[in-house]
C-alpha cells in the first residue's frame, strides 16, 4: 500500500487532423494521410459533454486541444467560447488549452476566457528538431512557452521520446525544459503509425522508465510529471509501474488519435495499486 496521489487528466481533440505542419510523429498532419478521423471544429455541446465525461472519470485537468501550428484569430475565438462554456459547469476542473504556437495577447485572451493552463510541449531537443519538423522552429516553440509565463498562465511543457534522438538530445531538452520552470511536465512515447515517415519508436521499456526519472529529477519542482501519449504501448502490463519512478499524473480515456484504456480500467487498476486518485488540483 502507497499514500501516493495520482492525477489524471482528459483530453478532448476539439479540431482533429486538419494540420498543414510535417512533424514526423504526428499522425494529424494532412501530409502524411494516416487513416485517422479529421475535422475542423467539434460542437461545444459536445466538447461540454467531454468535460463531464472527464470529471466523472475524475479527472481533475481537462485540455481543449487543437491541430495546426498555432492559434489563428478564428481558432482563438472558437477556443475561448469552448473555455467559457466549460468553465460555465462549474466541473471543479483545470482547464488546459493546447493550441499551438501563440502570442502573448491571444494568450492573454484565453486567460480572460476561463483558461488555466497552457500545454505547449518543446518536443525534442533544438538541435534535434530541425530532422523532425521543418515547417516551423524549435525557437517558436519555446517563445511561446515563455508567452504563457508573460500571460499569466500557468505552464505545461514537456516533449516526445522515441524519434530517434540520442541521449544527448534528450539531456538538451529536459534540461530546456527545465529552464522555463513548468507547472506540469507531460511526456509522450512515440506511437508509430505506418503511414508517418518514422516507423518504430527508437526506445524501448527499460530506457523509458529511464527517462521518466530523468525528468522528474531534472525537474523537481514541477508539480507533476505526467506520462501522456504511448503509456500503453509502450510500458503494457507495467504501465502503473511508472508511478516508482517519478510519474504522478496521467492522461486518462482517448488521446488525439489513438485509443487509451478504458477510464475505469485505469481507475480501478490505480486502486488496486494502493494509488489515491486526487479530487482537486489546486495547480
Ligand atoms: S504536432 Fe501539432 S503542429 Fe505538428 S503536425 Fe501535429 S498538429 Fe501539426
Amino acid at each position: 500500500m502507497n499514500n501516493k496521489t495520482i492525477y489524471l487528466c482528459a483530453i478532448s481533440n476539439i479540431e482533429s487532423g486538419t494540420c498543414n505542419e510535417d512533424c514526423k510523429f504526428c499522425a494529424q498532419s494532412v501530409k502524411y494521410k494516416a487513416d485517422i478521423e479529421r475535422y475542423k471544429r467539434k460542437d461545444i455541446d459536445t466538447i461540454v459533454e467531454d468535460a463531464k465525461k472527464a470529471s466523472a472519470n475524475q479527472a481533475v485537468g481537462f485540455c481543449l486541444v487543437t491541430a495546426g501550428k498555432g492559434l489563428t484569430d478564428k481558432r482563438l475565438e472558437f477556443v475561448a467560447r469552448t473555455a467559457h462554456a466549460v468553465k460555465k459547469q462549474n466541473l471543479g476542473l483545470k482547464i488546459i488549452a493546447c493550441n499551438g504556437t501563440a502570442s502573448l495577447e491571444q494568450l492573454k485572451e484565453l486567460k480572460k476566457a476561463g483558461v488555466d493552463n497552457y500545454n505547449h510541449n518543446l518536443e525534442t531537443s533544438r538541435e534535434f528538431y530541425p530532422q523532425i519538423v521543418t515547417t516551423h522552429t524549435w525557437d517558436e516553440r519555446y517563445e511561446t512557452c515563455e508567452n504563457v509565463h508573460r500571460a499569466d498562465l500557468k505552464l505545461i511543457s514537456g516533449g516526445i521520446f522515441g524519434l530517434g534522438e540520442s541521449d544527448e538530445n534528450r539531456i538538451s531538452m529536459i534540461k530546456s525544459i527545465a529552464s522555463l520552470k513548468p507547472m506540469n511536465v507531460p511526456i509522450n512515447f512515440f506511437h508509430p503509425n505506418k503511414a508517418l515517415p518514422l516507423v518504430e519508436n527508437s526506445i524501448d521499456k527499460k530506457k523509458a522508465f529511464e527517462l521518466i526519472k530523468l525528468v522528474k529529477k531534472m525537474n523537481p519542482d514541477s508539480h507533476k510529471i505526467m506520462v501522456a501519449g504511448g503509456r500503453e504501448l509502450m510500458f503494457g502490463e507495467d504501465q502503473y509501474r511508472i508511478f516508482e519512478y517519478g510519474a504522478n499524473a496521467v492522461v486518462i480515456g482517448d488521446y488525439l488519435t489513438t485509443k487509451g484504456n478504458a477510464a475505469h480500467k485505469d481507475i480501478e487498476m490505480l486502486e488496486k495499486n494502493g494509488y489515491k486518485i486526487a479530487t482537486v488540483c489546486s495547480q
